[in-house]
C-alpha cells in the first residue's frame, strides 16, 4: 500500500518521479478556451491523438496521391502487408501470438463474426451468459444472434447480476453461477472491464470455469485493451474483440481488433462468414470460386483493410510497445490509487465509488456517484475544462490514463470536483 499525501508538493513529487512522464509530450492535449491544457480523464471513451498519427496518415495520403494502386506494393509501407507489423504490436498489448490476432472491422461487427463461429446452440445447450447492465451494443448483438438461431432471448440470455445492494460482481458468485448453469450455456461473453463500473474481471478464472462446463468463452475487451495486462493466449480464452479508439488511442471509429485462440486456428469446420481477405494469401489473387480460409485469426477477415485507419493505429501502438503494458499498468495502479485517496480525503457528502477498491479488480477508471446533484457537478466540470463522462442515471466515470495523464491532472480534478460538490469555492480553471 502506498502512503499518499494530499498536498500539492507531494503531487509534484509524484509527477517528478514518473518514469513514463515523457509520453505525455507525444500526445495532443485538448485546450480550454483560455488556452490551457484540459484535464482530460476521458481516455476510456476516446483516447487522445498521438502526435505520430498525423505524419503517419499523411504518408499514406502522399503515397496514394503519387503512386495510386502501386501503393499496394511500393508505398513506403506497402499496403498489402501493412497489417503485419500492426498485428505483432497489438498481439503484445493483449498477450497473444501474432497469428492469433487481426485488426479488422468495428468491435460489434467482430462480435457478430465471432458468434457466427463460436455460438453454436443445440436444444440442450443454447444459452449465452453476459454480465448484467452490459454495454447496449453487446446486448443487441447477443440478442439478435439468439433470435437468428431461432431461440428466445427471454430463455436464452442469462445475466450475471450483483448481489442486492452491491454495485459489482463477486468472482465466487460468477464461478458458482457458471458451475450451476454451465450445462445449458453455449457461450460466455463478458466485458473484460465492465464499462459502467470499471470492474476488471478475472478472465483466467472465468475461462477455466466455462471450459470445465463445456462452454465457449469470449471477452469484449473494449475497456480492457491497453488498460489491463492481458494474457489471452495463456488464459486459454476462445476469442476476444476490442475497439481501438478508447485506451488504444487510434482515433474515432478506428479499426477494431480480434483474437482467436491458436487452438481454433485450423478449425475450418466451424461455420464462418467469408470474404476474399480471409482467403489463403498465396492464392487470394487467383480469384478462384472456392473459399479456402487462412489459418489463424486472419482467416476471419472479410474485406481489404482501411489503411488510413491502420496508419493511425500503428503510430499509437508503437507508443505502447515503447512504454510496455507492465510499466503502464504499474503507473496506472498508482495513479488511480491516488485519485481514490484524494476523493476519500476530501470527505465529500454523498460520494460513492462503484469501482472495486482492490487494484486487481479494476483498470484505471473509477466510477462515482453522488447522492444528489451529480449532473450539476458534472456540468461544472465540463465548463471548467475537466473532461470526463456522464452515464445515466447518475454515474461520473473518471479515467486517468497512464500514457498521458499526470498526477496533477488527478489533483486538479479532485480540487474542481470537491469545490463543485461543496458548492463553495468558485472553481478556478485547471492548471
Ligand atoms: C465502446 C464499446 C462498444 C462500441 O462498439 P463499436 O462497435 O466500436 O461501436 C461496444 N461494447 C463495449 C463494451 C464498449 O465499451
Amino acid at each position: 500500500m502506498i502512503k499518499y499525501k494530499a498536498d500539492a508538493n507531494y503531487m509534484r513529487r509524484l509527477d517528478g518521479e514518473d518514469k513514463l512522464a515523457r509520453f505525455r509530450k507525444q500526445f495532443h492535449i485538448p485546450k480550454t478556451k483560455a488556452g490551457e491544457d484540459c484535464v482530460y480523464l476521458c481516455g476510456n471513451s476516446l483516447g487522445l491523438q498521438p502526435k505520430g498519427v498525423e505524419p503517419a496518415v499523411r504518408q499514406e495520403l502522399e503515397d496514394w496521391k503519387t503512386l495510386g494502386v502501386e501503393g499496394h506494393f511500393h508505398a513506403k509501407h506497402p499496403w498489402l502487408p501493412y497489417h503485419e507489423p500492426l498485428t505483432s504490436l497489438v498481439a503484445g498489448v493483449v498477450g497473444a501470438k501474432p497469428s492469433e490476432v487481426v485488426m479488422m472491422n468495428g468491435l460489434t461487427v467482430n462480435l457478430h463474426l465471432m458468434m457466427v463461429s463460436f455460438y453454436r446452440p443445440t436444444p440442450e445447450r443454447f444459452k449465452i451468459l453476459i454480465e448484467g447492465s452490459s454495454f447496449p451494443s453487446d446486448r443487441y448483438a447477443v440478442e439478435s444472434q439468439i433470435r437468428f438461431h431461432g431461440f428466445d432471448p427471454a430463455a436464452a440470455l442469462l445475466e450475471l447480476k450483483p448481489r442486492e445492494g452491491e454495485a459489482t460482481l463477486r468472482m465466487d458468485d460468477v464461478e458458482a453461477f457458471i458451475d450451476k448453469e454451465g450445462a445449458s450455456i453455449a457461450l460466455i461473453l463478458i466485458g473484460g472491464v465492465q464499462y459502467y463500473t470499471g470492474q476488471l474481471f478475472d478472465m483466467a478464472r472465468i475461462t477455466k470455469a466455462g471450459h470445465r462446463r463445456g462452454c465457449m468463452v469470449g471477452f469484449d475487451l473494449a475497456h480492457a485493451a491497453g488498460n489491463a495486462v492481458l494474457d489471452l493466449h495463456d488464459w486459454d480464452v476462445d476469442f476476444a474483440c476490442w475497439c481501438s479508439y478508447k485506451y488504444l488511442n487510434s482515433g474515432p471509429g478506428s479499426v477494431a481488433g480480434c483474437f482467436v485462440h491458436e487452438r481454433h486456428a485450423k478449425a475450418f469446420n466451424l461455420p464462418r462468414f467469408a470474404g476474399w481477405w480471409g482467403h489463403d494469401k498465396t492464392t487470394r489473387f487467383k480469384m478462384g470460386p472456392e473459399f479456402r480460409p487462412m489459418e489463424g485469426a486472419e482467416g476471419w477477415q472479410l474485406s481489404n483493410p482501411p489503411i488510413l485507419s491502420f496508419a493511425a493505429s500503428r503510430a499509437s501502438l508503437e507508443l505502447f510497445r515503447e512504454a510496455g503494458m507492465e510499466r503502464l499498468r504499474e503507473k496506472s495502479e498508482k495513479l488511480t490509487g491516488y485519485l481514490e485517496f484524494l476523493l476519500k480525503e476530501a470527505q465529500l457528502p454523498g460520494l460513492k465509488i462503484l469501482t472495486p477498491a482492490n487494484p486487481a479488480e479494476r483498470g484505471c477508471q473509477l466510477s462515482i456517484t453522488l447522492e444528489e446533484g451529480g449532473r450539476r457537478v458534472f456540468d461544472v466540470l465540463t465548463t471548467t475544462g475537466v473532461v470526463c463522462d456522464w452515464r445515466e442515471p447518475d454515474c461520473i466515470r473518471i479515467a486517468p490514463v497512464p500514457l498521458y495523464n499526470t498526477y496533477s491532472d488527478v489533483f486538479n480534478f479532485v480540487r474542481v470536483f470537491a469545490a463543485a460538490v461543496g458548492g463553495k469555492a468558485k472553481p478556478k480553471a485547471a492548471m
